[in-house]
């Protein structure tokens, strides 16, 4: 592999020497294999249910594999916090997702409700959300480090059923806001510790009387699967609807984009609770049958180095904080460590800096692939792939089947593609690829304007060059995005306004060379209430409280009077230009796109 800077140009490009890629990148002659590729095709890559009854995400992710060739093979070798490992084979993880979908029937559970899972990454995670989607429920993954507030929005809008979670995240985050989640009638616990409630569980004893036999009911690839939520500008935070048939996409994905290959150990860093781990945390790598590890640990540097070498890991992705936070250590701090292994290395959720990628190079003698997608695509859309070129600090192209498109438009109006290269405007993609949403739960107004014609709109400003690549500009609203988490600024300004000094909030990501953005808060007061150090460490705490610390607002300050729009609303953009000293521009263009 090699780094260019073509002269004349400030393009950089890392070449590579495709006679030499070894294993050959699945995804190998990029143009043939784009004018070739057919989603229909695609489904002959998995199996189906037995007897022609449909699709459903766990038979592809896990039964086929365990009825066949791969039933002894390691499908989750999870690391645990203290050292201890345990391995799952696929065989294995049938007779747990088996026992777990007879457990919820066992339970009155009936197929389309509502499962919620809130829990690190613990093993029974993994085989909760499988035996769920055998049970034809719909499985909704919450980030453990959310506060008690986005958890009962969540469950609530998701109109959650069950709950399967610890006793401390019980005790912690659910107990002090159960009422505010009505239809929550099970609540299954993981691990040990006391707690009182109503509809209370223990994963053991019922996963202990449940069969490990279970015949998954005819499923019909529209069947929703997942409810993977997600923030916009206003409102509360929307409930995208996955169907059992993206499952095809979760796999085409994982082989093109991840280039992933039967004797892989792959390691994907995301958490679970967010779009990323789901589908190739847990789903794409199952699928395509390869051995995942999974670290139960948060991030540290010296621990990711040690994981990387001791599991032998092959295909490595991870997200731009994390890279970041390694960068910090310096190239010298890989090379104690034998990565040998390591092959392929991907990255996703926030732009990942041209240095960044080029520091792969140096520290592990492999670049970073960056892709892009988002929780309302399901999967990988665009992506740097094993067999072209890299251009640090783009995005990559479109994988076979999509299409992708730069749209000018007003607020939907007008629409206008554009031809020109790198010239900025919004990203969107042509609709028809399986993982697509189907839908915001319930918000169908919501959900309508994402689209104009056959268009999907993606929220995100890009540009594109004369190879194809894309570019990513910005976003084109104000969500944040901070360690790779999205954030609704709406959020975390209506947590804020529940304590009783604040009279108003305006919430905006404020640029960190580490993890992106960081949440800023400003807020007004009511009469009465004087601004503070002792007020804002309070604030800071109740944001924390409510929100948890991956959403809550690091930063907290006082404004006499938060600048509006004519009709009332906060203008965020207006805060965040002064917070960066930028010009304040026309004010008219200044309110947010919403969706
Ligand atoms: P989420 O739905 O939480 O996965 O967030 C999706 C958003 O993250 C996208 O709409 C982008 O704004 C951002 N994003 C994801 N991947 C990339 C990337 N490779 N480069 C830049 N931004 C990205």
């Amino acid at each position: 592999m090699n780094l260019s800077s073509p002269s004349g140009m400030s393009e950089r490009r890392i070449t590579k020497d495709r006679a030499t890629l070894s294993p050959r990148p699945n995804l190998f002659d990029y143009d043939a294999e784009r004018s070739r590729f057919d989603w229909a095709n695609a489904w002959k890559l998995l199996d189906g249910l037995p007897g022609g009854r449909g699709y459903n995400i766990a038979h592809e992710a896990v039964d086929r594999h365990a009825t066949g060739s791969r039933a002894d093979k390691v499908a989750i070798r999870w690391i645990g916090k203290t050292g201890e490992r345990r391995d799952f084979t696929y065989g294995d993880l049938r007779n747990e997702t088996n026992r777990f979908a007879n457990a919820l029937a066992g339970l009155g559970v009936r197929p389309g409700e509502r499962v919620f899972i809130l829990m690190g990454r613990l093993p029974e995670l993994y085989v909760a959300v499988l035996g769920t989607l055998k049970a034809c429920c719909v499985a909704s993954p919450l980030f453990s480090a959310f506060g008690p507030e986005p958890i009962a929005t969540r469950v609530g809008i998701g109109e959650g059923h069950v709950l399967i979670t610890t006793p401390e995240l019980y005790r912690r985050k659910v107990q002090a806001v159960r009422d505010k989640m009505p239809s929550l009638s099970h609540v299954i616990l993981v691990g040990d510790g006391e707690v009182d409630g109503p509809g209370l569980h223990r994963w053991p004893s019922l996963m202990h009387a449940a069969s490990p036999d279970y015949t998954i009911a005819p499923t019909d690839p529209e069947d929703m699967a997942l409810l993977h939520f997600t923030s916009g500008t206003t409102g509360r935070p929307k409930g995208a609807v996955h169907v059992h048939g993206a499952v095809v996409a979760h796999h085409v994905t994982g082989l093109y984009a991840l280039d992933l290959h039967e004797d892989d150990i792959y390691w994907c860093t995301a958490d679970p609770g967010w779009v990323t781990g789901t589908s190739y945390g847990i789903l794409a790598p199952l699928t395509n049958g390869v051995t995942s590890i999974v670290v139960e640990a948060e991030f540290d540097a010296q621990t990711w180095y040690s994981t990387l070498e001791r599991e032998r890991v092959s295909v490595w992705y991870s997200a731009p904080t994390a890279i970041r936070m390694m960068m910090r250590l310096g190239a010298e701090a890989a090379k104690g460590y034998d990565l040998s292994a390591l092959r392929f290395m991907a990255s996703v959720g926030e732009p990942l800096n041209p240095e960044a990628v080029v520091w792969g190079l140096e520290a592990f003698g492999l670049p970073f692939h960056d892709n892009w997608w988002q929780t309302e695509t399901g999967g990988i859309m665009i992506a740097n792939l094993a067999a072209l070129d890299i251009k640090p600090g783009s995005m990559g192209v479109p994988l076979p089947g999509i299409e992708a498109a730069i749209l000018r438009h007003e607020k939907g109006r007008n629409v206008e593609l554009i031809e020109e290269l790198m010239v900025e405007g919004e990203l969107a993609l042509r609709k028809g690829w399986p993982s697509m949403m189907r839908g915001y739960l319930n918000e169908e107004e919501r959900y309508r304007k994402c689209f104009v014609g056959d268009w999907y709109l993606t929220g995100d400003l890009a540009k594109r060059d004369a190879d194809g690549y894309y570019w990513f500009v910005g976003r084109a609203d104000d969500v944040i995005k901070s360690a790779g988490h999205l954030i609704g600024p709406f959020e975390v300004e209506s947590a804020l306004m529940e304590h009783p000094a604040v009279a108003e909030a305006g919430v905006i990501g404020k640029p960190d060379p580490v993890v992106g953005e960081i949440v800023k808060a400003f807020v007004s007061l009511k009469a009465g209430y004087e601004p503070s150090e002792s007020l804002r460490k309070e604030l800071l705490g109740h944001g924390r409280k409510r929100l948890g610390p991956a959403v809550a607002p690091k930063e907290i300050d006082f404004s006499a009077n938060l600048p509006k729009t004519r009709s009332g609303k906060i203008m965020r953009r207006l805060l965040k230009s002064r917070e960066l000293g930028l010009p304040e521009g026309d004010l008219s263009t200044l309110e947010s796109d919403e969706k």
